[in-house]
């Protein structure tokens, strides 16, 4: 009977017949299959589905923010006051974006709601203001990442993540307990620690040994007091060696390191990782800045109201983080490493 209803109404009935009778033996061998197939193929059109619903489009840009101190005088334009970090975040929550390590971002796993936005808070050069730790071991008021975890505790699903370029200034800590407490509080509390070069060096026209010495070393000691190995570097000045593969992979005494991704320091959005225009060794970032002098076009607010003003642009994820949902039209864009996890709708 059931193998004859099989033949006879085609795939679409299976599915419901075989979600009819739970209870009854288990169907044999060439029926699973054909359910299995079915069922297959009714998760995709309901993923398709789902994915159009929410206009996913997993080719398109993320935000890459780059900040460095958060302080209450600032002397740098590079330096954030707390209440402007507080309203970059809220305003970035209220953008619908959910923020994503950079090492989530480069190896495309980006696991945020349906319908949300990727974006990717990262901070250079290891600063106290931007983590120190009280003496029962919590960040301490007004640090970037206690403004961040208060931040998401206000809104739930944005995830309190970032990641952080670290030199030898260590979050202003010089005793090696100290650096190792602050670096694995980091890791413990879901951040990402990244590579800035030991010394904050211009990496433009040196030699090989010495990019992998400052690249290196820096790497040899996160590893020794975190047990970490960077998944990203971050250029210091944005400034890339004589050959750009030199910041990605290199080799210092017995450590190796191997980056998935290395961002510069300006001045657009990042291409998806799954686009063809992503390029790993060289990624842009975007400095966070109201619309002001140079930061007019090129800095944060500019980039985002141009960003929420161009949905069809920008990166909505579909939810699942299995598969790389877009508009059909936009099927030249994607890598072709990618290919197995296409979602095109
Ligand atoms: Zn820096």
């Amino acid at each position: 009977m059931r193998l004859r209803v099989l033949s006879g109404v085609g795939l679409a009935a299976v599915v419901v017949i075989a979600g009819g009778c739970g209870s009854e033996p288990a169907p044999t061998s060439s029926s699973g299959k054909a359910d299995t197939a079915a069922q297959t193929k009714q998760t995709r059109a309901a993923k398709v589905a789902a994915a159009a619903k929410v206009k996913a489009n997993e080719l398109g840009q993320v935000p890459v923010l780059m900040f460095h101190r958060v302080i209450q005088n600032p002397t740098t334009t590079d330096d954030r006051t707390p209440e402007q970090f507080r309203s970059d975040l809220e305003r970035l929550a209220a953008d619908g974006y959910v923020p994503v390590t950079a090492a989530e971002f480069v190896t495309g796993k980006m696991d945020i709601p349906a319908g949300t936005h990727p974006a990717v808070l990262t901070f250079d050069d290891s600063s106290p203001s931007q983590l120190s730790l009280d003496e029962v071991g919590n960040p301490k008021p007004d640090t970037a990442v206690a403004i961040l975890r208060e931040v998401a505790a206000r809104h739930p699903g944005f995830r309190p993540v970032a990641t952080f370029y670290v030199t030898r200034d260590m979050f202003g800590k010089t005793v090696r307990e100290e650096q190792a407490e602050t670096l694995l509080w980091l890791k413990q509390n879901g951040f990402d620690i990244g590579n800035h070069t030991r010394d904050h060096v211009n990496l433009r026209g040196k030699s090989k040994k010495e990019v992998e010495e400052q690249i290196g070393s820096i790497a040899q000691q996160i590893g020794a007091l975190a047990y970490v190995k960077p998944v990203t570097l971050a250029l210091p000045y944005g400034n890339q060696p004589s050959r750009k593969e030199w910041a990605a992979r290199g080799k210092l005494g017995d450590v190796s390191y191997e980056h998935a991704g290395v961002f510069l320091a300006g001045y657009t959005p990042a291409p998806s990782p799954f686009s063809r225009s992503f390029d790993p060794l060289g990624i842009p970032r975007i400095r966070a800045m109201d619309k002001k002098g140079d930061c007019a076009q090129f800095c944060s607010t500019a980039w985002l109201d141009w960003l929420k003003n161009n949905p069809d642009m920008r990166y909505t994820s579909d939810g699942d983080v299995t598969t790389v949902a877009f508009p059909k039209f936009k099927d030249p864009f994607l890598r072709t490493t990618y290919k197995t996890r296409a979602l095109p709708y």
